[in-house]
């Protein structure tokens, strides 16, 4: 049983039903939906789908609505593209007043946000300029790595202190649109502070079973205040694509660690993305480096792993997912320890019930080799109190609830199941012990560790642990 969740964004490569189903057996837990393309139409045919064909299957696929936050691009260039020469000046022009002899840039604080020495990047990172004087709506740059630019390439602006908001109203939209749909996951690109996620956090919490956010990790302000950021989310995403762009390549590796370190502490999801088998776009094997890549963040001990355009618009997405599958199997069983129980690292609040008794919960099941951990939920929050702690047992989470069922599918750890709703606790625990048994998960003589909050259905409440014998 895998623990490492696999997140797969979905586009042309992969939204047809074949492919979809064949994503799911090879091993999808998570279908991203990349916001920052396509329609809300074309968006709500694929989160039906994928419904429909996991609903055939009788299994779980989460769906994650990424939002595109406040990213900036070029605006409509020649065809051909235009060159930009190392150590030639070239000027930068908001697209609305654009002159004839500038480049223009689909943001319109351009030249009120940048000054003179800040760093303009281009096209993922390929071409680099540096701000030498601003004039009016001109803004002169020197070409410090040059190429041919295309239109609606990305620009990236590091260094700048951006006025623009970081959830914007195309965001809100899409996130009512996300809503009405009960996707399970939203994440927010290009946060920088615990600010830029209030307003996101106040809509969500309006919903009666509210997403799970997450806040992408890609801008050097993001970086630096990511222990205001952590309490404001449920998880964060390593997005190595934009965080390699907006600072130093040869710093993301240990940025990585520390971030995936600093949201374990705080029992937070964490998704690795971007170019883990980039070369899979266009082979049907991945290189060394990438297999390693991919262990690596396992032992950094990443919740997830996710691909991008592996399984959007490459050749082998299915061969994608299959390589994710078998480099989890092969790395976990040498990753998982106990190491979340033995050390208080990730006890950070010595007073929260729920974590002493998740903790507890995987004390028992590891001093008893139980076959799994039982986490009964109403809303995920038992199941994640658990698998903070990482037990070697699976978390098998049981939930009345359909909407936190495919929440829960995003959790290192867990194996989710659908029940009906309790009347008593002992119905709960022989309930607990068949769905287990029916699930592959234990068996006949088996001890199983049961948690839950009591009274049943008041969340947050994670009280209670029970061992059962099967
Ligand atoms: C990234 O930059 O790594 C990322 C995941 O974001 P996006 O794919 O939206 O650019």
């Amino acid at each position: 049983m895998r623990r490492t969740k696999i997140v797969a964004t979905l586009g042309p490569s992969s939204s047809d039903p074949q492919t979809i189903s064949d994503l799911i057996d090879a091993g999808l837990n998570v279908a991203r939906l990349n916001f920052s393309h396509g329609d809300h139409e074309s968006h709500g045919k694929m989160i039906d789908l994928i419904r429909s064909i996991a609903a055939e299957k009788k299994t779980c696929v989460t769906i994650l609505q990424d939002l595109c936050g406040p990213k900036i691009r070029l605006g409509i260039l020649p065809d051909e593209g235009v060159e930009l020469r190392k150590g030639e000046l070239c000027i930068l022009m908001s697209e609305d007043s654009a002159e004839t002899d500038a480049l223009p840039v689909q943001y319109e604080n351009l030249e009120a946000d940048l000054k003179k020495g800040d760093r303009v990047v281009l096209a993922d990172g390929t071409m680099e300029l540096t701000v030498e004087s601003i004039h009016g709506k001109r803004v002169v740059c020197r070409i410090v790595r040059g190429g041919i630019v295309f239109s609606r390439k990305g620009v990236n602006l590091p260094s700048a202190d951006l006025s623009v908001v970081a959830f914007t109203e195309k965001d809100r939209k899409d996130l009512l649109f996300g809503l009405e749909k009960g996707v399970d996951v939203v994440a927010l690109s290009f946060v920088r502070s615990a600010a830029d996620l209030v307003k996101i956090r106040s809509i969500i919490s309006k919903d009666k079973n509210p997403p799970l956010l997450i806040a992408k990790i890609e801008k050097p302000q993001a970086v630096k205040n990511i222990d205001e950021i952590l309490p404001m989310v449920d998880g964060v995403m390593v997005a190595r694509g934009d965080l390699g762009v907006e600072m130093p390549l040869f710093d993301v590796p240990v940025i990585q660690k520390v971030i995936i370190r600093k949201a374990r502490r705080e029992g937070k999801v964490t998704i690795t993305a971007t170019q883990m088998l980039k070369s899979m776009v266009d082979s049907n094997l991945p290189t060394r480096a990438e297999c390693t890549d991919v262990a690596n963040a396992l032992f950094d001990g990443t919740c997830a792993v996710m691909l991008s355009e592996e399984t959007a618009s490459g050749k082998y997405p299915v061969e994608a997912v299959k390589v994710m599958d078998g480099l989890a199997r092969a790395t976990e069983q040498h990753v998982i320890s106990e190491f979340s129980l033995k050390s208080d690292e990730h006890v950070t609040d010595k007073k929260n019930i729920a974590w002493a008794v998740g903790r507890s919960a995987c004390w028992l099941a590891k001093d008893l080799e139980a076959g799994a951990v039982v986490a009964y939920t109403e809303s995920g929050f038992t199941a994640a109190s658990v698998a903070r702690f990482r037990p070697s047992a699976p978390i098998l989470a049981l939930t009345p609830n359909k909407r936190t069922f495919t929440k829960l599918n995003m959790f290192w750890g867990v194996v989710p199941g659908l029940t009906e709703g309790f009347h008593d606790i002992e119905e709960m625990f022989s309930t607990a012990a068949e769905i287990a048994v029916a699930k592959g998960i234990a068996k006949q003589g088996d001890n199983i560790v049961i948690t839950a909050g009591v009274p049943l259905g008041v969340k947050g409440s994670t009280n209670m642990v029970k061992v059962y014998e099967i």
